[in-house]
């Protein structure tokens, strides 16, 4: 999760300068949010959906062939594996934006249309934290998880425990907040950094598999819900 200075007023300012045409993509959400009687978005405030850059991926991916059970293996084993493999992923991309996520530029976990992320601590209790500490805790959870051989059997034969599923839920949902936080706080320094096609490949990917193994609940999702529709239309084969 990252900091919200350098390009922001420029992006915005540009994207302002040149609104979509009627008909392109990106006013599909806008669309879509008038028919629900919600004040649409403008596509300075999600710069994210601008043709120009939701239309960018890294090269042509089927995400559903990506994601669908190969044939002969573990059901179980291909989900943990997936899940091991979106969190190197998402780490890789908080890594590479900490210098913009910070406590001063994100005291609080954020993502899309006002949306607040809060941890819950050890007593349960929901505790509004800063977006770097939201992603240290998350990822250090995570990590914990997914390197326990009691929950995620690497050994032959060992069989996945019952209620397993849930707990990778919860992975996928701390995920996905990280990724929403890197669209809602810092598109702008992403786009500068040329890494938002790898940003929504993953989100496309991610998204794709958890769809297919219902893995999110659309709560989750509702936030990037305009998003998603845009980065499937353009990415899933
Ligand atoms: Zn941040």
């Amino acid at each position: 999760m990252g900091g919200c200075h350098s390009l922001g007023g420029a992006t915005k300012a540009a994207a302002a300068a040149t609104p979509a045409k009627k008909g392109e993509f990106s006013d599909i959400a806008a669309h879509k949010l008038n028919n629900n009687s919600k004040v649409a978005p403008s596509l300075a405030e999600k710069p994210y959906l601008r043709k120009a850059y939701v239309s960018e991926g890294i090269g042509p991916v089927d995400t559903r062939a990506l994601s669908a059970l190969p044939r002969g293996l573990d059901r179980a084993e291909w989900i943990a594996s997936n899940a091991l493999a979106f969190f190197k992923l998402v780490s890789l991309l908080c890594g590479a934006t900490s210098e913009f996520c910070t406590t001063r530029s994100c005291p609080t976990a954020t993502g899309p249309g006002n949306k607040t992320y809060y941890w819950t601590d050890e007593h349960g209790r929901k505790v509004k934290c800063s977006a770097p500490l939201y992603a240290d805790y998350a990822m250090s959870y995570i990590q914990e998880l997914l390197t326990d051989e009691e929950v995620f059997p690497t050994r032959a034969g060992c069989p996945f425990p019952t209620g397993y599923i849930f707990l990778v839920q919860k992975v996928f949902s701390y995920l996905f907040h990280m990724l929403a936080h890197l669209y809602e706080a810092h598109f702008d320094n992403i786009v500068v950094a040329e890494m938002h096609p790898h940003l929504n490949t993953l989100l496309a990917h991610l998204v794709t598999f958890t769809q297919e193994f219902e893995l999110l609940e659309p709560s989750e999702t509702a936030p990037l819900e305009d998003l998603i529709t845009a980065l499937l239309h353009f990415h899933s084969t």
